[in-house]
């Protein structure tokens, strides 16, 4: 599948997590994640299975910055294992994850691409660089 957008927030997520754990994998999907009886408010999931593989999922009913936070979220499940929780392993997964999109963002981009974690908005192409 192309992707027709030249600044992909998830894409440039992908690429920083890819970056940090090359031998790492899982399979990406958006779906329905926001159970109204969920007072927790869980907005992706992480799913691992028998066979070694791995399913994370984002909620399509978010904004695009916090789509791609989760994303962020749980790819850094991933780098971390099955086991990791949200302890130290998983944060400094995520901070790791972080500090690499940064980095190509902005490498590619004229403003840093986020404060939190993503902000989509300020994905800018540097000018003359895309037609
Ligand atoms: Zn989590």
């Amino acid at each position: 599948m192309n992707n027709p957008f030249k600044n992909d927030p998830f894409a440039l997520v992908w690429s920083a997590f890819k970056n940090l754990y090359p031998d790492k994998n899982c399979e990406c999907w958006f779906d329905v994640v926001d159970d109204p009886n969920d007072v927790d408010g869980h907005y992706g999931w992480t799913e691992w299975h028998d066979d070694g593989t791995i399913t994370i999922a984002v909620d399509i009913g978010l904004t695009l910055s916090d789509a791609v936070e989760i994303f962020a979220h749980e790819l850094a499940h991933v780098a971390a294992g099955s086991d990791a929780d949200h302890g130290e392993e998983w944060e400094n997964a995520f901070d790791a994850i972080h500090a690499e999109y940064n980095k190509l963002g902005e490498e590619l981009f004229d403003v840093r691409a986020t404060a939190k974690c993503i902000d989509a908005k300020k994905l800018k192409p540097k000018s003359g660089e895309v037609t």
